[in-house]
């Protein structure tokens, strides 16, 4: 090796221009030299800052924790100490750094000072500072999303779920827990009950198809039989290189809206089924009567098939109130409602109150000879039933007057006249002595 190459010069070069910043500090604590990168980033003139204590430039919260690295090399425990701390500029600006304290000693083992190499840590901090801050409103947006939010791995198994998707599925939902999305103790349904297989659940259809699916309802049974419904939105995730990495969950819990759905549904049915019921005897009423006919009616004239309509009226009722009362009176139009209701269901007919002590029976597909035993076996029954009623002109019990209306097959008429047939009818019995069945015939 030639002996042209100065040491201390190109030690010198080196402790200058190095980007790293170096420092001795005498055994006294005081600066004996400083470099350029140093001085950058204590912000001052290398000048002015020799002889003065290096422990100064250190920010007072890690100024013991400095202190005491430099008597541990000094009592030789170590080689060398790495600590970060904050500097403290003559501005009182802050840099964070990294030191590397190690002592020199000359052949003898005499300390001669501290060699102290200092790394500007500061744009790592205001990154990672940047990354905490992102990190955490991220957690915050995921907190306050009004939707359970999980992510699942290309197994099926969550990897992340924020509280109130744990909180909608009841379950902790970590990375340990491993849960996949099929877990047993999950009986993942249809909402009419059925059981729902794997390659129905979102899950599988993302991972078959790579594309997203939106509002997927169904249920899903707990440990302890209890049921939450729920809607889920799933979307493929992809990692840089364009791969399925997983599946991405929002799922809401939709047990309350659908409860709700179902149980204006049932108030409606019933509603529906109220208006449609009379109620005083608890059969179809006059509303309902009307609907049927109409729909019997047409039904009759697209198929040419018969109808039957049977109007039958109690005699002398309003003599019946007056002898017993209105209490009885609505006793009696119950029984005898209820009766006939078993008859005209045996047969296969449609019972209605039309009004007052005034009901309808409508049949289809009857000839005229079935229709008028039918009429026969109500007015047999209402007799039957043998409820008293010493002061009719009739007989000493409760009797009905029928009217019988039969259009058959290919008969052309109106639905008006089909009623009035059956109404005049009635009427006829009444003044043919009461009692008794009549049917309407058009030569009549
Ligand atoms: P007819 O033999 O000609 O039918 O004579 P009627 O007395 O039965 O006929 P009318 O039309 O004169 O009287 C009907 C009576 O039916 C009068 C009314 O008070 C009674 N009525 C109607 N609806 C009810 C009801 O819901 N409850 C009771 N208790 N009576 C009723
Ligand atoms: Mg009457
Ligand atoms: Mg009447």
């Amino acid at each position: 090796m030639g002996t042209s190459i100065n040491g201390d010069r190109l030690f010198e070069q080196a402790f200058h221009f190095s980007t790293i910043g170096l420092v001795l500090v005498g055994m006294d604590g005081k600066y004996l030299k400083v470099n350029g990168a140093y001085c950058k980033m204590l912000d001052c003139a290398m000048e002015g800052i020799l002889s003065h204590p290096f422990i100064k430039h250190i920010h007072q919260d890690h100024q013991v924790e400095v202190q005491l690295s430099l008597n541990t090399l000094l009592n030789q425990e170590t080689m060398y100490v790495n600590q970060e701390v904050m500097l403290h500029d003559q501005k009182s600006e802050n840099t964070w750094a990294e030191l590397t304290i190690s002592l020199v000693t000359n052949e003898k083992n005499q300390s001669l000072y501290y060699l102290i190499q200092v790394r500007d840590l500061s744009i790592q901090k205001a990154i990672s500072k940047r990354l905490k801050v992102s990190e955490a409103k991220l957690n915050q947006v995921i907190e306050t999303v009004p939707s359970g939010l999980m992510m699942m791995n290309r197994e099926g198994e969550i990897i992340f779920a924020n509280k109130l998707a744990e909180s909608i599925l009841n379950s902790r939902l970590d990375a340990q827990s491993r849960i996949v999305y099929n877990a047993p103790e999950w009986k993942n349904r249809h909402l009419d009950g059925r059981p729902m297989e794997d390659h129905e659940l979102p899950f599988s259809i993302v991972m078959n198809t790579k594309e997203s699916v939106f509002g997927v309802e169904h249920m899903m049974e707990g440990k302890d039989g209890g049921k939450t419904l729920i809607s889920v939105n799933a979307a493929p995730l992809y990692d840089e290189i364009d791969q399925i990495m997983g599946v991405l969950f929002s799922i809401t819990d939709i047990t309350a809206q659908k409860l709700t759905e179902q149980q204006l549904l049932d108030a409606n049915l019933m509603f529906k089924r109220q208006s449609e019921i009379d109620g005083l005897t608890g059969i179809a009423n006059r509303r309902s009567f009307d609907k049927t006919l109409k729909g019997e009616w047409d039904k009759s004239i697209k198929e040419s098939s018969a109808l039957t309509l049977i109007m039958f009226d109690l005699d002398s009722f309003k003599n019946y109130n007056d002898t017993y009362g209105h209490q009885q009176g609505d006793d009696c139009l119950r029984q005898v409602a209820t009766a006939v209701q078993e008859v005209v269901i045996k047969d296969d007919a449609f019972l209605a109150r039309y009004g007052g002590e005034e009901f309808a029976v409508l049949k289809s597909n009857a000839t005229k000879e079935e229709s008028i035993r039918l009429a026969e076996k109500i007015k047999e029954t209402v007799y039957k039933l043998n409820i008293p009623h010493e002061n009719s002109p009739v007989d000493h019990v409760v009797t009905v007057s029928v009217g019988v209306a039969v259009k058959e097959d290919h008969t052309y008429l109106s639905i008006e006249v089909f009623f009035d047939w059956a109404d005049k009818a009635m009427y006829q019995a009444k003044r043919n002595g009461r009692n008794q069945v009549l049917m309407y015939q058009s030569n009549v």
